[in-house]
């Protein structure tokens, strides 16, 4: 069976992964992305996950999930607030030593085509994959096929404006959905409650280790991780019920750490969805699912080659 390689690259790791046909994967390596080291040390990063993966292999395509507005034709980075890239033509980069062919995409639209053609989405022709992770990704289906945008610019509901003035995000707008539903939002409020309450269960939690499944874990027992959470869940409800008023696709997909939560995110949403979507009952079942495969940004860049 033919092998591919799959890269994810995420605000704090970057993911390799060697992956069959079946989106099976074979092996899967991680680096730190250690994005302030600067381009060239990335990139050197990036070759050597490739080179430990395809040792051994005849590997038949790279493909490369990268945030931010991605060129897919001339293989270039054009700009990711996330890692404070602009225009860089990283596949011309690793054309220089990898002579099979090598593909880039956005790192949410990987993750879309990885869940629509190995899981969860397999069931839909029409979803949309969110990925809540460093930042929100999303990447569209509509009858099987990948919607971008002009240019594969689209599909960034991650900076949905849902605040005038709201908090700061990484792409220079105030109040983006990004900046209130995010991994890094949830955190951010965790740890100002953690600061500004004195009697909190919390504050055994010292804040360097503070992450998205703090609130989750202290809610239950605690009322200032459940005022946290119950906000963070609103925000991320908000967000969701847009898109499902935008595109009611069959399903929403909700993929990155935080859907590892299942069940305590996804009821939540479930319930505000039913109280305000579009025509609620009235209209068509809009399922909220959680992603099922552990590495779908990895397999979805894999697939860009298959
Ligand atoms: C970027 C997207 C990316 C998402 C998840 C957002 O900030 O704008 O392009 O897909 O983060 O990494």
């Amino acid at each position: 069976m033919k092998k591919f390689i799959g890269i994810d690259f995420g605000g704090t790791f970057i993911k390799g992964g060697l992956v069959d046909e079946t989106g099976e994967i074979l092996a899967l390596e991680s680096v730190p992305t250690l994005a302030e080291e600067g381009v060239f040390a990335v990139i050197e990063r990036i070759k050597k996950l490739i080179d430990k993966l395809s040792e051994g292999y005849n590997v038949q395509g790279i493909g490369l999930g990268i945030p931010g507005l991605i060129d897919c034709e001339k293989g270039e980075v054009v700009v990711s607030g996330n890692i404070g890239w602009e225009r860089v033509k990283i596949v011309g980069e690793l054309k220089k030593q990898y002579s099979c062919p090598i593909k880039i995409t956005n790192d949410a639209n990987a993750a879309a085509l990885g869940e629509s053609r190995f899981g969860s989405g397999k069931r839909y022709s029409s979803s949309v994959f969110i990925t809540i992770g460093t930042g929100i990704g999303s990447g569209i289906i509509i009858d099987n096929k990948i919607f971008s945008g002009n240019n594969g610019a689209g599909a960034e509901i991650g900076h949905m404006i849902i605040r005038k003035n709201g908090e700061k995000c990484t792409c220079g707008n105030r109040g983006c959905f990004e900046s209130y539903a995010s991994a890094n939002a949830l955190i951010r409020e965790t740890k100002k409650a953690i600061e500004k309450t004195s009697d909190t269960l919390m504050k055994s939690v010292p804040l360097s280790e503070v992450d998205g499944k703090t609130a989750f874990i202290f809610a239950d027992k605690d009322a200032a991780a459940k005022k946290v959470l119950d906000e963070y869940l609103t925000n991320l409800s908000i967000g969701i019920t847009n898109v499902a008023n935008i595109f009611r696709p069959e399903a929403i997909i909700l993929g990155g750490g935080i859907s590892k939560e299942g069940d305590r995110l996804i009821n939540p949403i479930k319930e505000y969805l039913k109280a305000h979507v579009y025509a609620k009952a009235l209209g068509p079942k809009v399922e909220i699912v959680c992603s099922t495969l552990k590495n779908a940004g990895v397999c979805g860049a894999a697939a860009l080659n298959m």
